[in-house]
């Protein structure tokens, strides 16, 4: 594994690899071919048939996925499966050799990333990239007005002295994210004296002050401590269930027992392939998984973490390692996003 990736950098500012490295193969798809089955009516995001080359690796295989509105998506799989190629894809950082990704209807494979924020999907990364001396209000009104008050960002840059007043909607919109955020008590703090898993919301809220329909998670759990991933796995579900507006949640992470538990339906990739995909009870009973992937015994442990009577968070902290992948890195690796040792 790269450098960059190690750092929880896949692919940003490297154009045509995920961090770095070879390149993938980027062909043009053949005037000439059948049109690739389209979006569904009804999702937000979809990928058809992607295949991605490193030299001779296939690193994905005609891999397709759908997120419908409002919903949470989980994308699982051992190291290397190639869940970070497929969200270079779907966030535009790479071109797949074959294949195609829709936004929102529009087909955006050849789109650049900044293509797709403005049709409205956002990203986090595995590293939250906060601005320090800016308090987590301020992170929010900034992504806020990259999205919808561009050139009076540069006019406040320009002259300081002339700072406008916020107009209501922008105070409104962004008062209510850090309340669904339960960041209202900080929003005032800077970034910079924020325990890791605080960092995290906010990057979660800069990524939905742009008003997104998708948003694409990075391990978002990584080097959180049980009550931080609590937190967040809660912030998620009140995003899309309680929202002002509708938006969607892809997810990569490691913590399959928080996926199982998050996600309406989740994708399996193995080796560059999808080799399951279905609803959490799907998933955890599909033979392929299994071996592939979460091994008998921990899929044990995350349905005994999924029952109704399952024990309160404070108790979960066994299980939970227990679900982790067996390829999975200690607590020190994955606090800085490490993908492989
Ligand atoms: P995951 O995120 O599931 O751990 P990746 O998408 O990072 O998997 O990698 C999928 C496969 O592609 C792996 O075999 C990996 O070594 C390979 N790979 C990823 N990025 C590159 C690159 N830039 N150059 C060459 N091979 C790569
Ligand atoms: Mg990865």
């Amino acid at each position: 594994m790269t450098t960059a990736e190690t750092n929880g950098t896949v692919g940003r500012g490297v154009s045509g690899g995920v961090g770095g490295g070879a390149t993938a193969t980027a062909t043009a798809r053949p005037a000439t071919a059948p049109a690739t089955l389209g979006p569904t009516a009804n999702t937000v995001l979809s990928a058809t048939g992607v295949t991605v080359r490193f030299g001779g690796l296939v690193a994905l295989s005609e891999v397709s996925l759908q997120v419908p509105p409002s919903s949470i998506i989980g994308l699982v799989g051992p190291n290397g499966a190639g869940k970070s190629t497929l969200f270079a894809v779907l966030s535009g950082l790479l071109s797949p050799a074959s294949g195609r990704v829709y936004l929102g209807g529009a087909d955006v494979t050849r789109s650049s990333p900044q293509a797709r924020a403005r049709k409205g999907m956002a990203r986090t990364f595995q590293q939250p990239e906060l601005f320090l001396g800016l308090t987590v209000r301020e992170h929010l009104v900034l992504a806020h007005r990259v999205r919808f008050a561009r050139k009076r960002l540069w006019q406040d840059m320009a002259n300081p002295l002339a700072l406008l007043p916020a107009p209501a909607s922008e105070n409104d919109r962004v008062d209510a994210l850090l309340e669904l955020l339960d960041l209202t008590r900080v929003a005032k703090a800077p970034v910079a004296a924020l325990p890791l898993g605080t960092s995290r919301l906010v990057e979660v809220g800069r990524a939905l002050a742009t008003q997104p329909d998708v948003v694409l998670l990075d391990e978002p759990l990584s080097g959180l401590d049980m009550h931080e991933s609590e937190n967040l796995a809660s912030a998620f579900r009140r995003v899309v269930d309680e929202g002002e507006r509708q938006v969607s949640l892809l997810m990569v992470e490691h913590d399959v027992a928080t996926v199982l538990a998050l996600s309406s339906h989740i994708y399996v990739l193995d080796f560059g392939e999808l080799i399951a995909e279905g609803s959490p009870e799907a998933v955890r009973n599909n033979a392929a998984v299994r071996s592939a992937y979460l091994g008998d015994e921990n899929v044990t442990a995350a349905r005994t973490d999924l029952e109704p009577t399952a024990p309160e968070p404070t108790d979960r902290e066994p299980t939970t390692q227990g679900d982790r992948a067996p390829d999975d890195r200690a607590p020190d690796d994955r606090a800085q996003g490490s993908d492989e040792p």
